[in-house]
């Protein structure tokens, strides 16, 4: 089994059409919808997770692809900047994953991006915009 967080871009014509559920029914992919921005008559975006086999992802990328589907990975989507911290850890109880943590030691916050599904929870949390989404 394979992982993959991908961002989708769908343009306008394909808002409506259930590609995610073509995606877990045709391709036995597992989906997950990490965060979407989809508007009508605007191109829609989606950040998922998707589980499956090697094989099947690459059937799903040829089926999104021959759709108009883009499909990019996630690199790098949530950025924290420490000069604008203040390590309030307001963020820190809202964050479902602990990419946000305290160092028990120097008492600062801890980002692991490895560990951040992009939910955004912490944008609104943190009152000095130290925490903002690249998407
Ligand atoms: S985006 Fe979500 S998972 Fe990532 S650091 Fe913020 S609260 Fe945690
Ligand atoms: S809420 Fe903002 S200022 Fe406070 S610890 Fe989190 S990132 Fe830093």
């Amino acid at each position: 089994m394979a992982k993959k967080k991908v961002i989708l871009s769908f343009p306008p014509r394909l808002i409506q059409e259930p590609v995610t559920n073509v995606l877990i029914r045709q391709f036995d992919l597992q989906i997950t919808i990490l965060r979407a921005q989809v508007r009508p008559r605007e191109r829609g975006r989606m950040v998922v997770e998707m589980i499956g086999e090697k094989q099947n992802f690459d059937a799903a990328f040829k089926y999104l692809d021959e759709k108009g589907v883009q499909v990019d990975p996630v690199v790098q989507e949530m950025r924290y900047m420490p000069e604008k911290c203040v390590h309030c850890t307001a963020c820190v109880a809202v964050c479902p994953t602990h990419a946000l943590s305290v160092d028990p030691q120097t008492r600062e916050l801890c980002f692991e991006p490895s560990k951040c599904i992009i939910c955004e929870s912490c944008i609104p949390a943190c009152s000095y915009q130290a925490i903002e989404s690249q998407f």
